[in-house]
């Protein structure tokens, strides 16, 4: 049999750790959104959590949401993972919020297909950070020498502000995989950074949410003003993927 776990523990345990890491920066826990990671965990699992006051929900897959969804359609639906073009369409009935919007190709797609349903679609726009080939968003490479990339990703902003069925609403970025939570701390500061850089260069657009930290990482993320954490494992227990 194995181990059963305590999501009424563990979240108690993260929320606790969610509100110190607030309170040393100086800021108001309740401003900071806890997305929990259900990827791969039962519905009934979900269903605890929602039991236990947890409203915002994050999946990784199109595929996976769409059945899990619909059996939980009392939640809020975070599409945190990358998003293909040809899962559009089924992507914007489930989900609340996309954190994913990596590609100005995509943003098209999702302005495209929410414009035919009369639809306005909340997005993030993600970021890569980190310089690793492996993660998806938009690439700003981390040395100073390479503002050419931040120039390309402003004039892709400049394009996705004008599509008129989405709603930008700030930045997601997964930091790289460290052994200490402290060398995420860069990558997050320089998300935060950057939506300043933003905020004085576009400032007839919403910036207002980061989506940063994970499991590993949320406390440093929120130090660095994280709106949104998007945590699985501290809440669900290890995945058996
Ligand atoms: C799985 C996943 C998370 C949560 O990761 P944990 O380490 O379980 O907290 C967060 N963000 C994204 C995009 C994910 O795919």
């Amino acid at each position: 049999m194995p181990e059963k776990v305590d999501i009424a523990a563990n979240l108690e345990r993260v929320r606790e750790r969610m509100a110190d890491a607030a309170h040393r920066a100086g800021r108001n826990p309740e401003e900071i959104t806890l997305v929990a990671v259900t990827k791969t965990i039962e519905p009934a699992m979900v269903k605890e959590a929602i039991a236990l006051g947890l409203r915002d929900f994050g999946e990784n897959r199109v595929q996976e949401a769409e059945w899990k969804v619909p059996l939980l359609p009392e939640a809020t639906w975070h599409m945190i993972g990358h998003l293909q073009r040809n899962k559009v369409k089924k992507a914007l009935p489930i989900f609340d919020l996309i954190h994913s919007v990596d590609s100005l190709r995509l943003a098209q797609e999702i302005d495209r297909r929410a414009t035919r349903i009369g639809a306005s679609v909340p997005v993030l726009l993600e970021v890569n950070l980190s310089g690793e080939a492996t993660k998806y968003g938009f690439r700003i490479a981390p040395r100073v020498t390479q503002g050419g990339e931040k120039e390309a990703f402003f004039s892709y902003v400049e394009e996705i502000l004008r599509l008129a069925s989405l709603q930008v609403r700030g930045l997601m970025t997964m930091a790289p995989l460290v052994a200490q939570p402290e060398e995420a701390r860069p990558c997050f500061q320089r998300l935060r950074g950057l939506r300043e850089e933003l905020e004085e260069r576009f400032p007839q657009a919403c910036w207002r949410d980061l989506s940063m930290g994970m499991t590993d990482d949320f406390e440093v993320a929120i130090e660095e003003g994280a709106t949104m954490v998007r945590i699985g494992r501290a809440i669900f227990g290890e995945r058996k993927e």
